[in-house]
């Protein structure tokens, strides 16, 4: 740095005390000058003050600007012991002019405490000190009571100057210093504050997000998303996992499908995560313990360990709040299981089935297909519970359910009509379709023996089969059902374990009144 810089770089009170010595020094010049010309009896002593005091100004200044690596402190008390020698042979030798310097001992006394501050300022106000008291009694010993008061008193404003003033600039800073401490604080917990509020805020959002839907599965990204905004976690997920089946129920997770990133199964986190579970990219840890229920948060090895209390606390609640979420969601989706299902059968019951062949026909009306109906009835299944009990009849029931469901397609529906009676609805299929199906699952039913009390399965039966086809049989839901109930009606009559359809149905096609369209051929 040139002196010029650091010229630009000095604070102010240092560059008002270096013009102040240049001044100085001038004044001296002009001093020595004039005593020299008019009273050449004390040239001498003016010359040794006014060099003393110049050569010592000749270090000050590179010494203050810093071009010498002297430390401040040890540069004034050395500056001042000159000056103060200066000062007091320069006083002593002008002592006829009442006094002239003590306003320069003032400012001497001033300027070098403000720039010390308070430490050594008592040494560099005993040497101006020192020096106004020599030079004022070496002069002329005071010889009145009026004139050794007046030395008294300058001398203690001297003192004043050197103590006070370090004095109330050190509290004055003591007290900027508080204050500026106390914004610090008050900044430092507003922040505290607005994060808290986001955290509140961001767990409100999550709260109602949550419990908002009973189908909680979707809300998971949107959850991730809003913890992102309070938490900063890239890639993250949340495993809501049922210790007792060791499967996840829920699983929010933007976590990337990259080589180093894997997700985990229920079963692994169950297991691993009270041992803490990591590998080197990702860290998993446990925010809920509660009965059967883990929470299980994961993300990277860096988020994970970078997470404070408050980011803690924030997952905690989120998880706790899940927890009753998910239990809640579980419950609706057993709920409406239950009241589409045939508790003996497991089979889709009986207003599930009026619901869903409503959709069918409706679809098959609008799009111009077909579906087709199926309706069974055992052959004299009162005899199964006379012979065996009802217990056994429940059993075989079931079991009825179970061969059906696995003899039709995955797109049939298969519902317990009543009693001993099923229903299939077979989308998209026409009466001779439905036929071969009806045929497959009356063989399927005759070739299967069920358990009997013993467990031995000895028990045969036979399925008597109405098939009704829309649009061939009938024009709508009601007259399908009928059409396929008269149907079973009719194989009753004639000799069960059959399969019929009603008479055919000959429906005029539209715009050509000539073509008949003729469908199913089921007897
Ligand atoms: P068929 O249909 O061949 O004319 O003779 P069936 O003996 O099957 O006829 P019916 O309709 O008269 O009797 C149906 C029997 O099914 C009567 C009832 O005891 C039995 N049943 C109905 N629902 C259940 C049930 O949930 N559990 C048991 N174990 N039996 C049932
Ligand atoms: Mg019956
Ligand atoms: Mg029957």
């Amino acid at each position: 740095m040139t002196i010029v810089q650091r010229i630009r770089s000095a604070d102010r009170m240092t560059l008002v005390t270096l013009a102040a010595r240049i001044a100085g020094c001038l004044v001296l010049l002009y001093l020595y000058a004039h005593v020299a010309t008019h009273e050449a009896s004390h040239a001498n002593s003016v010359a040794t003050g006014a060099g003393l005091f110049i050569i010592s100004s000749l270090f000050l200044v590179p010494g203050l600007l810093g071009a010498y690596r002297v430390d401040l402190n040890r540069l004034l008390v050395f500056t001042l012991v000159a000056d103060g020698i200066a000062l007091g042979l320069l006083t002593s030798s002008l002592a006829q002019y009442e006094d002239p310097f003590y306003a320069w001992y003032m400012a001497e006394a001033a300027v070098a405490v403000l720039l010390v501050r308070r430490r050594s300022t008592w040494l560099l106000t005993a040497i101006i000190v020192v020096s106004y008291v020599v030079a004022q009694t070496f002069h002329q010993a005071p010889h009145s009571a009026l004139l050794f008061g007046s030395l008294i008193v300058k001398t203690a404003v001297l003192v004043l100057v050197g103590v006070l003033i370090p004095y109330i600039v050190g509290g004055q800073e003591e007290r900027q210093a508080g204050i500026e401490a106390q914004h610090d604080e008050v900044v430092r917990l507003n922040e505290k504050l607005e994060r808290s509020v986001a955290e509140l805020r961001a767990v409100t959002e999550i709260t109602e997000l949550i419990h908002s839907t009973l189908e909680i599965e979707p809300a998971g990204p949107v959850l991730l998303e809003i913890l992102e905004k309070v938490i900063s976690i890239p890639m993250a997920s949340i495993q809501v996992v049922d210790k007792s089946k060791q499967e996840t129920i829920f699983s929010a997770s933007n976590l990337g499908s990259g080589a180093a990133v894997r997700s985990y199964s229920g079963l692994e986190l169950a297991g691993a995560v009270s041992g803490g579970l990591s590998d080197s990219t990702l860290s998993c840890i446990e925010l809920v313990d509660h009965g059967n229920t883990l929470v299980v948060f994961c993300a990277d090895t860096e988020v994970v360990d970078s997470l404070d209390s408050d980011d803690r606390i924030v997952l905690q609640a989120v998880a706790s709040e899940l927890v009753v979420a998910v239990e809640n969601s579980r419950l609706y989706r057993l709920t409406k299981r239950l009241a589409i299902t045939d508790e003996l059968t497991d089979l889709f019951n009986y207003r599930y089935l009026q619901q869903r062949l409503d959709d069918e026909v409706s679809r098959a009306e609008r799009f111009g297909k077909r579906v087709s109906l199926l309706m069974l009835d055992i052959d004299d299944f009162k005899r199964v519970n006379d012979t065996y009990g009802h217990q056994v009849g429940d059993a075989v029931l079931a079991e009825v359910g179970q061969v059906l469901k696995s003899t039709v397609r995955e797109v049939d529906l298969v519902a317990r009509y009543g009693g001993e009676e099923f229903t299939v609805i077979l989308p998209e299929t026409d009466a001779s379709g439905a036929f071969i199906v009806a045929e497959k699952i009356r063989e399927s039913i005759s070739l299967h023996r069920f358990p009997d009390a013993d467990g031995a399965r000895t028990i045969h039966l036979t399925v008597s089969i109405g098939l009704a086809s829309y649009p061939a049989h009938a024009a709508d839901k009601e007259s399908l059902l009928r059409a396929a109930d008269d149907a079973v009606y009719s194989v009753k009559e004639t000799g069960k374990d059959r399969v019929r359809a009603p008479r055919l149905h000959l429906r005029r096609l539209p715009k050509d009144s000539d073509v008949l369209e003729v469908e199913g051929a089921a007897e």
